[in-house]
């Protein structure tokens, strides 16, 4: 009897057995789509293969539902491609390959398949003319632009992968544009992908594209699109109808039949890789998919991820690097000519720094305030009241920056020694003012503000620290006249909040913006002139190593906010450490610098890229049931670990305690890639039976590559 193969969103090592039933044959190939019986629910799958005869007793064996869609068969490289991630990150094909597919199709409905599709097919024609805004005047590329386009466009048609290199506003995103233009030239057929870290940078990139590339359809593929759109875009991918798709990291696996060049921007962004589900990194898995497809693939940052570069210096992938901004003639500060040595002299004096014609489009010199020296009052040192007055004074932007919403982290009672924890959670609840809650940001408890201590009874709690709503008062009080706005996740809940007041900040009707990373990420501010940053040093003391890597490119993001339209900015940043070599190498726009001393520190601690990780994490309502999950993890492992490699001990995560979880985590490492591979595959089934055996209620997850420790 003849079955079809298929796989399901579920952790199998191998896919089910199933008869094509009434679908007759067509359902036996491989890629197409179907709806497949599993227990008492009928649940989505794809099919991979055929076989002779089941793997089970004929007499079992089911037969498929349904044809999700009449929709042509996911393409056999496709199929490879999730094969691989599945192999790679350890976890069941469909859990990877299925989730995949755009959820409405994934829906069961009564629906008949055929109409299904031919309805969005009818709404959403895909090639159809939409109306294209003009193309805008053609740009020149500079030289170094040209050298890069030139080197992406002669490596099309075998595997390349570069690494573009350059600071924001280089002309990063002219170079992918030309490189598309070049692709979609060459084979009428030709489709590209583009992949960004954010939903809210897509909109963006979509109206760039369109208006470049006027009459070629573009579609986007992110989770925030309605069903319909996004089941349209994915089936014009699929169908080879749009010939741009951009999209977030679930996009790296959209069905693109005519793959020709992949396109990564902002590569080092952590929101590439999944923070839930099969931790995958979409940026991996590009490279990987252009490696078996034979094509180039651009992965473009101001700050690359150190993987990226180390694989640069290495000579793995070519460097691309974009050395001057696209402003104007850059000019190129001498290292340690605006260090950080001098202090704060001059600081907040009006024009101290003078416009010059040949400063336009230089950099924005960053300055350590030296926090011993001027402490801070309300979370503001002198230096930085100054230069904020000043810069409202003369008309000009300026962006306060700091990573903590709310109004304060914590709130305190001062006689007692009350502070105000979250109950689920090892960690504090952010005193909100403004609603007069205490709120959790791991979990989302919470609670009215007291009137009094819950210990002791005293009624005068205070707020400690800085969080960017007190910010926001505090300047209110200090410039009265200034127009402020905040943008965080709680000022932009509300849909579209976040866009308008970013409009507001481009119309120049606000003169100091307060926010959080959020005001970091794509916003071209051309008349900031002033970046203040308060309270980085918690994130150079974080334990996760990758903490300073995350902490240089956010800083160099901010910092590229400023001046992007010529006059003179400057980057004042608030620290303990002025001499910290971090911050060093930031006011020396010294990257390489900086990644030159990390990637050593790596390889002596024995941290990626020098070694391969895979990080076992398990929570529980008790941590000694978590604890017991990973001991059993490690005791499987130690006959199984091969020679060179490191099991740790189980530790708890640094924070402990979320939504009463108790989590604990164990890192694996290997000196080779295929020997830890080679481990996890042998050791994850022995440890999934034992887990079942035991009957442990702790949930866990494996992370290959993992994103912090
Ligand atoms: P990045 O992606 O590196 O941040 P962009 O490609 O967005 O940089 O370029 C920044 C700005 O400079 C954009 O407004 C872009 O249109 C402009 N630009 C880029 N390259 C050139 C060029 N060769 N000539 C003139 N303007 C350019
Ligand atoms: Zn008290
Ligand atoms: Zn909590």
């Amino acid at each position: 009897m003849e079955v079809a193969r298929v796989i399901v969103d579920a952790p199998l090592p191998q896919p089910l057995d199933y008869a094509a039933g009434e679908l007759g044959p067509a359902a036996l190939h491989a890629g197409t789509p179907v709806f497949a019986p599993l227990g008492a629910r009928s649940v989505a799958g794809i099919v991979v293969g055929r076989a002779a005869a089941p793997s089970i007793d004929v007499a079992k064996v089911r037969p498929l539902r349904a044809l999700i869609a009449d929709v042509a068969p996911l393409p056999d490289d496709w199929l490879q491609f999730t094969r691989f991630a599945a192999d790679y990150y350890h976890c069941g094909w469909g859990e990877i390959a299925v989730p995949a597919l755009p959820p409405a199709l994934r829906k069961i409905t009564g629906a008949d398949p055929a109409k299904r599709v031919l309805a969005l097919r009818k709404r959403y024609p895909g090639r159809a003319a939409e109306s294209a805004p003009s193309a805008g005047p053609p740009v020149t590329l500079r030289e170094e632009q040209r050298v890069a386009v030139d080197a992406i466009v002669a490596a099309l048609g075998g595997f390349a992968p570069f690494l573009l290199f350059g600071v924001t506003g280089s002309g990063k995103t002219e170079v992918y544009l030309h490189a598309i233009a070049a692709a979609l030239a060459a084979d009428p057929a030709a489709q590209v992908l583009l992949l960004v870290p954010e939903i809210n940078l897509t909109p963006q990139l979509e109206a760039l594209l369109r208006s470049r590339f006027p009459g070629e359809p573009v579609v986007s593929q992110h989770s925030a699109l309605a069903d319909g759109e996004r089941t349209a875009a994915w089936l014009q991918a699929h169908e080879g109808r749009a010939r741009i798709v951009v999209g977030t990291r679930l996009a790296v696996f959209a069905a693109v039949p005519h793959l020709r060049l992949i396109v990564v921007d902002e590569e080092h962004d952590p929101s590439l890789k999944a923070g839930d589900g099969v931790r995958f990194s979409a940026r991996d898995l590009a490279v990987k998919r252009a490696q078996m497809l034979r094509l180039p693939v651009v992965l473009g940052s101001a700050t690359p991820s150190l993987e990226s570069w180390a694989a640069a210096q290495a000579g793995r992938y070519r460097l691309l690097a974009l050395a001057q901004r696209a402003g104007g003639a850059a000019k190129v500060e001498a290292p340690g000519a605006e260090g950080t040595a001098g202090g704060t002299s001059g600081l907040g004096v009006p024009g101290g720094t003078g416009a010059t014609a040949e400063s336009v489009g230089a950099p924005a010199r960053v300055v350590a305030v030296d926090v011993r020296a001027h402490p801070p009052e309300h979370g503001l040192s002198g230096p930085l009241r100054s230069a904020l007055a000043a810069t409202v004074a003369r008309g000009e932007q300026a962006l306060v920056f700091i990573n903590r919403r709310g109004y304060s982290p914590v709130l305190a009672c001062d006689a007692c020694g009350w502070l105000s924890n979250c109950p689920r959670c090892s960690t504090f609840a952010a005193y909100h003012k403004r609603d007069a809650v205490l709120r959790c940001h791991h979990c989302g408890w919470q609670q009215r503000v007291p009137r009094a201590c819950p210990t002791c009874g005293n009624q005068d709690l205070q707020p400690v620290g800085q969080g960017t709503q007190r910010l926001e008062e505090t300047l209110r009080e200090m410039l009265p006249q200034a127009r402020l706005a905040r943008i965080d996740r709680d000022s932009t809940r509300r849909k579209g909040a976040a866009a308008a007041t970013l409009d507001a900040v481009h119309a120049g009707d606000i003169d100091i913006l307060v926010g959080t990373q959020m005001i970091a990420k794509g916003h071209d501010f051309r008349r900031v002139s002033l970046v203040c940053v308060l309270n980085a040093d918690a994130q150079l003391l974080a334990t996760d190593f990758r903490a300073p890597e995350r902490l240089f490119a956010t800083l160099a993001q901010v910092s590229g906010r400023a001046g992007r339209a010529g006059q003179p900015a400057r980057v004042l940043l608030q620290t303990r450490y002025p001499d910290h070599p971090l911050y060093v190498a930031l006011a020396r726009h010294d990257f390489a610098g900086f990644a030159r001393q990390q990637l050593a520190e790596r390889r002596a601690t024995h941290l990626p890229p020098f070694v391969h990780a895979a990080l076992l994490t398990a929570q529980a309502r008790a941590m000694e049931t978590a604890t017991t999950l990973l001991e059993l993890g490690r005791e499987l492992a130690l006959p199984l670990a091969p020679q060179g490699m490191n099991l740790y001990d189980p530790v708890p995560m640094p924070l402990e305690r979320v939504d009463n979880e108790h989590r604990a985590q164990m890192l694996i490492e290997s000196p080779r890639r295929p020997a830890l591979h080679a481990f996890l595959r042998e050791w994850l089934p022995a440890l999934r039976a034992a887990i079942a055996e035991r009957k442990l209620r702790a949930r866990w997850h494996l992370e290959v590559d993992p994103a912090s420790i």
